[in-house]
């Protein structure tokens, strides 16, 4: 509504009850279809790809404020309905309550180009196959001229808001207002692939999509990277297929730019679907980075509203909750690999197998693992950060790795496979030596050393590999965790000597107010005083670590929360927070074994490609690379 509508005089006389003139509820209509030039264009190509398009040309002037016009090559408009076109509900798309709830085109409501013709200056020029030239309809005269045209329809849009000042002042600058333009022609491009897009901005071309396969409109509209830093989605949860790309937590943004969703090929920004996706990534995005993603999210029209808002950008599902996991899941799926076991040639089988419930270290008697071992082949569980931390307590352990009387009392698992695979038992211990050299068959490779206390090196078939050791190890613990935690409870394991340490009292009211949620997570924490608590275990998987300062961290989060919404809020925060404490911390000398059997030990974790921050955990240099750095030709 325009500021001058809202003027109010001081004694107003009534007025006889009116129907409000056409015009008028076209620009209220309008004001709803369309806020700026990118509406228009949005509405233009949504008829134009109704109308069954395969080239489409934007031309603007002035970022659209001046003119929008759309060209295609569609069937175009009989010139009987021309004058049709322009009038207010009037549509060919639906004829029926019954068709319009399962319309399967992008408009239907017949009022775009109404309510576009009661607020700028506009024409139409359309041929059909029946015609042998085209026809022009001006909006505002209503005068019916022969013009020249292949088949298909132009629509132009000239002068927007010109008679509504109050809307035209609330536009941006041209540059904002062409970059709006511009985004909404991306929301139809990577919707439509099979659509050939130009657009033309005061008579230069700023941006041509020929006609593609889905993944290379995606390189086209979103940039070559986005390919290699996003992974396939592709389920069929339910009555829903999903599918398209997500983007890898190193795709990342600062902005929600780059993300899309088409629910049954229609651009939508919807609350519920955006927060299904975020949540598959709450584990692994850093705190504000925004995902980057393209997913096409197809069901029976009739579990899903598109008539909810007369942008259609909102939609409304009969079933929130489902669809809402299916997000979740379908995204999760795709991310959930980790990069390692997808390394197109190793040989290992996918790690959809633990998924399948099958031991995680089934795989190992797979006939395709090499037949030879050696110490780092073997599957050796890096069972506890306890092992690890066991080592600051011995400083000659590491030196000594090798001997084994220094080492009784430490539990050690990385000295011994823990099983021979049967399939090496006719080898003998002779190739043990043999294999020493070869190139190990390991995604991640054999570990070679260690770098300024923070990253292990390893080789494997295509090079060399970089592991930041505390963020790989935290997420594997964190994995662990989350597995023990999501079965019943975390494992736990008493303490020798039970250890009292002084508390708050917001503390003492933790333990005692959440104390089977605490149990849950393997802490049993008993209340010694008003400012007393005293540790009575700690979870296995972290018994080595500092056990007060992972509970006063755990306490610190469960305050926050109330007892009977931990579960619900808290689970994921919590766990993190003590994986950072189980995790190997910087600066700690591990032996090739541990290092080996951490490498191991990511190859196995989903989502070890990236720590519980975001970050990633390991870099691969190829030969290739490394060929270049020292100018070595191949
Ligand atoms: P709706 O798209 O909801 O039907 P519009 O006001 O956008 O309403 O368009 C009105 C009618 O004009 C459409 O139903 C269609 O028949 C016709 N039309 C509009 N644009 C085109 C086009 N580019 N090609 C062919 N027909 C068109
Ligand atoms: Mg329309």
């Amino acid at each position: 509504m325009t500021a001058e509508s809202l003027a109010i005089t001081h004694h107003p006389a009534r007025r006889p009850i009116r129907e409000l003139p056409d015009e008028l509820i076209s620009q209220i209509a309008a004001g709803e279809v369309v806020e700026r030039p990118a509406s228009v264009v949005r509405e233009l190509v949504d008829n134009a790809l109704d109308a069954g398009a395969t080239e489409i040309t934007i031309r603007l002037v002035a970022g659209g404020v001046r003119a929008v016009v759309v060209e295609d090559n569609g069937a175009g408009i009989p010139v009987d309905e021309l004058p049709l076109a322009l009038r207010r509900h009037a549509t060919s798309k639906i004829a029926s309550l019954p068709e319009l709830e399962a319309v399967a085109t992008m408009g239907f409501r017949g009022e775009a180009l109404a309510a576009m013709a009661s607020i700028a200056e506009m024409a139409l020029l359309s041929r059909t196959a029946n015609t042998p030239h085209a026809h022009r309809l001006d909006a505002r005269s209503g005068e019916l001229t022969p013009a020249a045209r292949a088949i298909g329809t132009s629509v132009e849009v000239r002068e927007l808001f010109f008679n509504t000042p109050a809307r035209r002042k609330f536009l941006k600058s041209d540059s904002t207002e062409l970059a709006h333009c511009l985004e909404a022609a991306r929301r139809h491009a990577l919707g439509r692939p099979d659509v050939s897009f130009a657009i033309w901005h005061e008579g230069k071309l700023v941006l041509q999509w020929p006609r593609a396969s889905l993944n290379q409109r995606l390189r086209d509209v979103l940039g070559g990277d986005f390919d290699s830093a996003s992974r396939a989605v592709d389920a069929r949860i339910g009555p829903m297929h999903i599918r398209g790309r997500a983007g890898t937590p190193e795709a990342a943004r600062s902005r929600t730019d780059h993300q899309y969703v088409y629910v049954n090929g229609r651009y939508v920004r919807d609350k519920l679907l955006a927060h299904g996706i975020r949540s598959a990534y709450e584990d692994i995005l850093h705190g504000q980075r925004q995902a980057a993603y393209v997913l096409f999210v197809d069901l029976a029209p009739d579990r899903v509203d598109v008539n909810v808002h007369p942008t259609k950008m909102e939609v409304r599902f009969r079933d929130s909750r489902e669809v809402h996991q299916a997000m979740r899941h379908a995204v999760e799926a795709a991310l959930a690999p980790s990069r390692a076991m997808a390394t197109p040639d190793s040989n290992t089988p996918s790690p959809s197998r633990s998924r399948l419930g099958l031991p995680s270290d089934a795989w190992n008697q797979g006939t395709d693992v090499p037949s030879r071992t050696t110490p780092w082949q073997a599957r050796l569980a890096l069972q506890d950060a306890a092992t690890l931390y066991a080592q600051e307590t011995s400083p000659t352990w590491a030196t000594a790795a090798s001997t084994t009387t220094t080492t009784a009392s430490v539990p050690m698992p990385f000295t011994a496979p823990t099983r021979a695979p049967s399939v090496t038992d006719d080898i003998g211990a002779t190739s043990l030596q043999a294999t020493d050299h070869a190139t190990p068959a390991w995604p991640l490779g054999r570990a070679l050393a260690q770098v300024g206390g923070v990253y292990v090196l390893a080789e494997n078939a295509q090079g060399l590999v970089i592991v930041d050791m505390h963020a790989a190890h935290e997420r594997v613990v964190y994995e662990r965790l989350k597995q023990q935690w999501s079965n019943a409870s975390l494992a736990s394991q008493p303490l020798l000597i039970p250890t009292p340490f002084a508390a708050t009292p917001t503390e003492v009211a933790t333990a005692e107010a959440q104390a089977d949620i605490l149990r849950r997570l393997g802490l049993d924490l008993s209340v010694l005083g008003p400012a007393m608590l005293t540790l009575r275990s700690c979870p296995a998987t972290l018994a080595q670590a500092d056990g007060v300062a992972l509970a006063r961290s755990v306490l610190a989060e469960l305050a926050q929360f109330e007892a009977s919404h931990v579960i619900e809020q808290a689970q994921h925060a919590l766990l993190s927070t003590m994986a950072c404490h189980g995790a190997v911390r910087a600066n700690r000398r591990l032996t090739l074994d541990e290092m080996n059997a951490l490498l191991r030990d990511m190859e196995t974790t989903e989502r070890a490609d990236q720590c519980n921050h975001g970050r990633p955990t390991w870099r691969q240099v190829s030969m290739k690379e490394l060929d270049q750095w020292f100018l070595r030709g191949r």
